[in-house]
């Protein structure tokens, strides 16, 4: 990432606390539901929250100390779920606020899942792939009082993939003895990882993309998109948007961007950024600025990288009619408060983004049972949950005269409230 813009997104980190901005949220959700204050606190606070220092040999044998975090938002209707970043920016507060978002997201879709999120400050691209590897084998130990098949079970998230997830698994494994494959999920196929896993965030935008169309009268085949991202759901959203017969007009990475009016042809982006290691200088593309993409005049805008990138400074500039949040947090409130005003329609990250967590329970499930679906199955059954979980928020918004967020938040309060009001208290 370039200086500027890791300045810049660190400027917005600060100044967009999101862990504050989703508790502020939740309450605003709970009284409008008229929850009382015990239960939206419990709501607003993480259960438990570990943070861990632990060395690491480096390959020129210095010792360094990284940190890292795993926090269990909530387990009232089943083990903590969510993933693991390795980035530079992480922090206390954004683990906690997507560990909050794993829990409502997974109630959204109505999967038996509380939340949960870890991290560890690094950058995965400056480190070996021996040291990745030793860095990863000490936090999942550091991390192993708390996670677990019944209790809490990473998967991948921004810098992370399946091989860390096999090593986490593996660590893990080691120590009780046994292999132990529903600890983790997003994990290589070779050892029980799932079929349509590495594609379902991005299959489920597409998803909700063509379902929002539906409901708003927009011709998918027919819809110029724009792609935040392209990363793992940035670029399976285009890959998947691309066959639908939608243009995709721009995408853009941490580097900057690339436009064609015609469409980009999303497979040679796709190896000229394998080539390359950036999407710019694509020859059949004018580079942008990342500024620029969010403003492109389209019908669909999917902000598929980090958080906090549509905010009050820029949501005016925004064309599309339709936004996907592929990225957890990618508006701001201020900022979703513009687009609202403007009559954008957006499909929430609690509901866009939730394929990854659909396809992870799936994984579990198929490691628990030790019985493998094929990829058309999971497939099918990503798209039921999707489709139900996409009616079941439109029906709340229709009822209750909110927006697609509000309506999501206000679906997976109301299970989870139940399931704590079921539970009781303990003692
Ligand atoms: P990734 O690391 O594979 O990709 C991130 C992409 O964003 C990269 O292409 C990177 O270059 C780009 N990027 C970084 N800074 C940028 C900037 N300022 N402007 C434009 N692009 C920029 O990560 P991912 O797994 O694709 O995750 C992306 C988002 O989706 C994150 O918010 C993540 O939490 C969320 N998410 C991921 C999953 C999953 O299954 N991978 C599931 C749910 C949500």
């Amino acid at each position: 990432m370039r200086y500027e813009e890791n300045t810049a997104r660190k400027v917005r980190t600060q100044e967009f606390n999101a862990f504050s901005m989703l508790q502020q949220k939740i309450g605003s959700i709970c009284q409008r539901m008229n929850i009382e204050e015990g239960i939206c606190q419990r709501l607003q606070l993480c259960k438990r929250e570990l943070i861990v220092h632990f060395p690491v040999k480096m390959d020129d044998r210095a010792i360094r100390v990284f940190t890292g975090y795993r926090i269990q938002h909530n387990d009232f209707r089943g083990p903590a779920k969510g993933g693991i970043r390795y980035h530079p920016d992480v922090t206390l507060d954004d683990t906690r606020a997507l560990a909050a978002l794993m829990t409502l997201k997974n109630a959204v879709v109505n999967i038996p899942y509380g939340g949960s999120k870890g991290g560890v400050v690094c950058d995965p691209k400056l480190l070996s792939q021996d040291e990745l590897e030793r860095l990863t084998r000490r936090y999942a130990s550091e991390i192993s009082i708390l996670i677990g098949p019944e209790s809490d079970i990473p998967a991948p998230d921004i810098g992370t993939n399946p091989q860390i997830m096999a090593w986490i698994m593996d660590t893990y494994s080691m120590n009780k003895g046994y292999s132990v494959l529903g600890v983790v999920t997003g994990k290589p196929i070779e050892i029980g990882g799932s079929k349509g896993r590495l594609e379902a965030t991005g299959r489920g935008c597409m998803i909700c993309a063509q379902l929002a169309c539906q409901h708003l009268g927009i011709k998918l085949g027919e819809a110029k998109i724009a792609i935040q991202g392209f990363g793992n759901v940035g670029s399976t959203a285009a890959k998947l948007l691309a066959k639908t017969g939608s243009l995709i007009i721009g995408v853009s990475d941490s580097r900057g961007g690339i436009y064609n009016p015609d469409g980009l042809n999303i497979e040679e982006v796709l190896r000229h950024k394998k080539e390359t290691g950036a999407v710019g200088n694509f020859r059949n593309g004018q580079n942008i600025s990342n500024a620029e993409l969010l403003a492109l005049e389209c019908d669909i805008l999917i902000p598929a990288a980090y958080e906090n990138q549509l905010h009050k400074g820029n949501a005016s500039s925004v064309r599309a009619k339709l936004i996907v949040e592929g990225a957890n947090g990618p508006t701001t409130t201020e900022g979703a408060d513009i687009l609202r005003e403007k009559g954008v329609f957006i499909v929430p990250d609690i509901l866009a983004n939730a394929g990854g967590a659909v396809v992870s329970y799936f994984e579990w499930v198929q490691g628990l049972q030790s019985f493998f679906w094929s990829e058309e199955e999971v497939n099918r059954q990503l798209e039921v949950v999707m489709d139900n979980a996409f009616r079941e928020v439109l029906e709340v918004s229709q009822r209750d005269k909110v927006d697609m967020r509000d309506a999501a938040y206000i679906l997976a309060i109301d299970r989870l409230v139940k399931a704590m009001r079921i539970r009781g208290i303990y003692p």
